[in-house]
């Protein structure tokens, strides 16, 4: 390091923001960003500053420190969306054996974890090679995309306010500019003890340890659907620091709700795109 302080989240939000969220080099679209500094670089004068730095994959960064790219075109590049639509990635980690902690309360053996309104909303399943697989469903009282993890990979990420993803692929979180978000991180859990130790509780003694626990937390605005580290509230019930384990249904609910997420209507034989969004009808001739 060169005495440069680290780079503030801020600045580092705006720059995944400028780009999709997505690695912004032609073809690529990799989420894993880093952040790379080059008007001017890091050993000409230490900063940060969002001007000359611009979000990229690990790959196109270390060709950018070999000095692949201009600084014109690397300032081109960091007002590039262009990838912002194919943005999706993987949670790399896959395991035989999950302690799922969602919403402060903990599953084992728990396929289907959280179905509102016939949504499953967070659910396990377990693959041909028998590791277990994450989904997640958004629900949104907005006619608008939110994230759909299916199988441990994620698309379809709509319009976020923000999206992180480390390069380790053990942790994703979003956030739209309603309010809706989702946080998911998957934490090693040495020994019964470090378990107690994160969750103040020892509810999973049963377990066999080491085990890898996998974090889902969410929350849908206008709602009272709240998920938080400590506790989970859906409509009307609240529940804190239960264990439910080898239960095919772990939380199902009915709410009536109208749920309006990934609403949007395609109608390809027309060569358009009818999008519903906001209660606006946009129609969108698309021309070849
Ligand atoms: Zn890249």
């Amino acid at each position: 390091m060169t005495g440069r302080k680290a780079i503030p989240p801020k600045v580092k939000q705006l720059l995944r923001q400028e780009v999709g969220f997505g690695c912004p080099v032609r073809g690529c679209g990799n989420p894993y960003l880093e952040y790379h500094h080059f008007d001017p670089p890091v050993n000409i004068r230490p900063h940060n500053d969002p001007e000359g730095m611009i979000a990229l994959c690990a790959q196109h960064h270390k060709k950018a420190d070999g000095g692949a790219y201009t600084v014109e075109q690397l300032h081109a590049l960091k007002k590039d969306k262009a990838n912002a639509a194919h943005v999706k990635g993987n949670l790399d980690w896959l395991r035989r054996d999950l302690l799922a902690v969602v919403g402060g309360n903990f599953y084992y053996e728990t396929p289907r974890i959280i179905e509102v309104d016939g949504i499953e909303v967070v659910s396990l399943h377990r693959d041909e090679d028998g590791y277990l697989r994450l989904s997640v469903n958004m629900l949104s009282l907005l006619p608008q995309e939110r994230i759909i993890i299916e199988s441990n990979s994620w698309e379809r990420i709509g319009n976020p306010l923000d999206l992180r993803s480390p390069p380790q692929g053990k942790e994703l979180e979003v956030m739209y500019s309603n309010g809706d978000c989702l946080h998911l991180r998957f934490i090693e859990l040495d020994s019964l003890e470090s378990a107690i130790k994160r969750y103040s509780t020892d509810i999973f003694k049963s377990l066999s340890f080491p085990i890898t626990a996998v974090e889902v937390n969410f929350s849908v605005a206008g709602t009272n659907i709240n998920l938080t580290p400590t506790s989970t509230t859906l409509g009307g019930l609240q529940m804190t620091g239960s264990m439910m384990s080898r239960c095919g249904t772990g939380v199902c609910l009915r709410t009536g709700t109208k749920w309006l997420q990934n609403s949007k209507v395609q109608t390809k034989s027309a060569d358009r795109v009818v999008d519903v969004s906001d209660n606006v009808l946009r129609v969108d001739f698309r021309r070849s």
